[in-house]
């Protein structure tokens, strides 16, 4: 019975002008894929005079006439389904994870998506977030593909859609000249409120991310020809270790004073915790690239940062041997000319579930590597970390201290609680690869050694309604953008260097520092001499 009337849905065929579709669709897409906006305007939006009023009152008009505005320049015969088509699930799928994950979309999101492996895509397709896209998009879609479009003839078509766009210029102008403050105070104040309003955001964003990509120089930028290693005479072998961290944020580190005992072994350890840490961007493909270059977050342009020489070939061409061993998503471009060790494609049983990997599978076979090390060595460990939004399987069962826990890429499905439980977890396991990689390097008194560790960029775990990272830097919450950066060296680099631990100690818990002070400093860990080098930006200076 169901199935004979659906069969009848199925095979009959709407008809409707192309002018009430658009009608219809600027009406849905101002609503129901709008609803992140919404959410966000009811959030921020506080009625406390007339003009206010007013301009609240305004607003929903104003987001319908810019996108009824919108469409009817776009959505002519011919391409009206296809455009409509792809509009529809890309709005439906970026809805679900602005409203879900309180992102926002700009192009360095975009970078995010289309530079995510796609291990990482598929942590994010879930149950609920196929349903909320099927619901909002792929329905909407079906329904559009039985509808019969009436247009016009090609010059009373062209008449009424030229009329409708300029019967919105007006009504939207007349909205600015009544409500012009309230607009530029809003636009001003939450300049971020227009990455959230559908179809616009990721248009622009999109657009924004080519052009950039257009003017990046693609010739690669050579900073110094020349850069020269200067160890002390008959001074050991140098092994610095920079383990880059995923998604760690500083407030969860017991380190940095998180009431849970999330780094029960580190805090045995004698190290260099640097108090106040800022990151270059809020998420990986920002942060990583900015890390190792010379550039620093007021002047950065991830892409032109990609075509110029980073520490990594700086420290090559000095005569380092250098290795990046990955176990995260990619190093982003930073080491593609250096010997690199893609931990995942080992597949490792003992460390691989569901594609990735735990971050102890960075320490397979290092003993062997440093037992007979040929020549100065500068390694570079990329970790997993805590990247979510699936934190349960950073961490093997051993590691389920924090509880309860929350087992599924779902967030929404958990308690805030559950969340921050799980995440404390992947900080407990992170606490203990690291003591254990300490303890490898504690085997070999025979080289300088030092070991930093500093993480890309933090995470939100519900507060304020954020979840996971990537927002707008100038934004962005401490807890995006406050990292966890600490330093064990050995005695003999103490010697050999004449770094006064005691002093540093005081001056990493009393200074402020950001991934802007990483290239200078491993130039200075390194010994190597180069005309980029600024000392004002070194930690160890
Ligand atoms: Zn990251």
């Amino acid at each position: 019975m169901i199935y004979e009337k659906l069969k009848k849905i199925w095979h009959s065929q709407w008809e409707i002008s192309s002018g009430k579709l658009i009608f219809i669709l600027s009406l849905y897409f101002a609503t129901v894929l709008d609803l992140s906006f919404w959410r966000f305007v009811w959030n921020i939006v506080e009625i406390n005079s007339i003009a206010v009023a007013v301009f609240a009152f305004s607003l929903p008009f104003f987001i319908f006439l810019t996108l009824w505005m919108f469409f009817n320049l776009i959505y002519v015969k011919y391409v009206f389904k296809s455009l409509t088509g792809l509009l529809l699930l890309v709005s439906a799928a970026a809805n679900y994870a602005m409203f879900t994950f309180g992102i926002f979309i700009d192009s360095d999101m975009y970078r995010n998506v289309i530079e995510t492996d796609v291990q990482e895509t598929l942590a994010l397709i879930t149950p609920i977030s196929c349903l909320w896209v099927f619901v909002t998009g792929v329905l909407p879609l079906l329904l559009l593909l039985k509808t019969k479009i009436k247009y016009d003839h090609f010059g009373r078509e062209l008449k009424k859609r030229l009329f409708n766009i300029v019967l919105s210029l007006l009504i939207l102008a007349a909205f600015a000249a009544v409500s012009y403050k309230e607009y530029v105070s809003f636009g001003r104040n939450h300049n971020e409120v227009r990455k959230l309003i559908n179809t616009f955001n990721y248009i622009y964003a999109t657009g924004r991310y080519y052009q950039k990509e257009a003017r990046r120089n693609r010739e690669f930028v050579i900073l110094d020809q020349a850069p020269e290693f200067m160890p002390a005479a008959d001074a050991p072998k140098k092994l610095i270790v920079l383990v880059v961290g995923e998604t760690a944020r500083a407030a969860n580190f017991s380190l940095y004073g998180y009431e849970r005992e999330t780094n029960p072994l580190l805090q045995k350890e004698d190290l260099i915790v640097f108090g106040n840490v800022e990151a270059c961007g809020t998420s990986t493909a920002v942060s990583v690239p900015c890390m190792f270059s010379h550039m620093t977050r007021d002047d950065l342009d991830v892409t032109d940062a990609k075509f110029t020489q980073n520490v990594l070939d700086i420290a090559k061409l000095a005569g380092y041997q250098v290795l990046w061993r990955e176990n995260d998503g990619g190093c982003k471009g930073v080491c593609d000319r250096v010997p690199t060790e893609d931990m995942r494609a080992t597949k490792d049983e003992k460390f691989c579930k569901n594609g990735s990997c735990f971050d102890e599978i960075l320490l397979e076979g290092l003993d062997d590597k440093l037992k007979n090390l040929e020549s100065d060595t500068l390694l570079v460990l990329h970790t997993m970390g805590s990247h979510g939004p699936t934190y349960f399987e950073r961490y093997p069962d051993e590691f389920k201290k924090f509880r309860p826990s929350c087992d599924t890429a779902d967030l929404q499905n958990c308690s805030q609680e559950e969340i921050i439980s799980t995440y404390d977890n992947t900080i407990l396991y992170t606490d203990y690869v690291l003591a254990q990689l300490i303890g490898i390097l504690k085997k070999y008194p025979q080289y300088q050694t030092v070991m930093l560790y500093v993480s890309d960029h933090g995470e939100s775990l519900g507060e304020n309604n954020i979840y996971l990272h990537g927002l707008p830097y100038a934004i962005a919450p401490d807890y995006q953008t406050k990292v966890p950066m600490f330093m064990w060296m050995s005695d003999v680099y103490a010697k050999y260097n004449g770094v006064d631990v005691g002093a540093l100690k005081e001056k990493a818990s009393k200074e402020n520092f950001s991934h802007d002070n990483l290239f200078h400093t491993l130039l200075n860990l390194t010994d190597i001499k180069t005309t980029v080098y600024d000392q004002h930006l070194d930690i160890l200076k």
